[in-house]
């Protein structure tokens, strides 16, 4: 069973959304105001947060923004009662994954909550190793032995890209959409650019080779 918190200062609107997600199959944690929203969110298991963003004491926005910074990467979906755009843009920005408009149908925030929960599943674990290595991709870190590794955010991308495709052989075109997207306008050839740099970061010792190059 999967567990939801919902952080919702309207009682009405909390006792709704409990109900409906209760009725779904979900265990169901509550919360009425931004402090214990956010102390519950680090203290319990959950696997996907509901949370308004006009809440006493402290905000959705900052309760978001906290948990990203400390690492946590549970799924969040935000009410907003905004529809500007830049609130929302600013919610995606902090760290939410998805948001809806109040007024919203229970059943599109459903549908959306169990999307979330599926793509998360799909991801697989957050934290891979190699040799002394280790990436946690959700913390945006690599260690080696326990000390960090400086990486650019595109060399990062890059090797959560290699990292969560362990195994296979890629083409330029694959790494560079994956990378930099289908509208990059660097050619095929950056890739090895990066790929050469990611090496002197991940293969100091030329005999431990994680990135092997195929000329088919
Ligand atoms: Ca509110």
């Amino acid at each position: 069973m999967e567990t939801v918190l919902i952080i919702e200062d309207e009682p009405a609107m909390l006792r709704g959304l409990e109900d409906n997600f209760r009725a779904n199959g979900f265990s169901v944690i509550t919360a009425s105001d931004g402090e214990s929203g956010l102390s519950k969110a680090l203290d319990a298991q959950v696997d996907l947060i509901i949370l308004d963003i006009m809440l006493p004491k402290i905000n959705g926005y900052e309760i978001c923004q906290i948990l990203r910074k400390k690492g946590i990467g549970v799924p969040i979906i935000m009410l907003t009662a905004k529809s500007e755009e830049s609130d929302i843009v600013l919610g995606l920005n902090l760290g939410a994954d998805d948001y809806v408009t109040k007024p919203f149908s229970i059943r599109q925030l459903l549908a959306r909550a169990s999307a979330l929960l599926r793509r998360t599943k799909q991801q697989g674990p957050a934290v891979y190793s190699f040799g002394p290595y280790v990436l946690d991709i959700q913390a945006m870190r690599l260690t080696c032995n326990g000390n960090d590794v400086v990486l650019s955010p595109k060399e990062f991308r890059l090797l959560e890209f290699f990292v969560t495709h362990a195994g296979r052989a890629l083409t330029r075109d694959q790494i560079l959409n994956a990378v930099w997207g289908y509208d990059s306008p660097s050619g095929p050839r950056c890739v090895d650019r990066f790929v050469t740099t990611l090496r002197q970061k991940v293969e100091p010792d030329p005999i431990e080779a994680y990135l092997h190059t195929y000329h088919p």
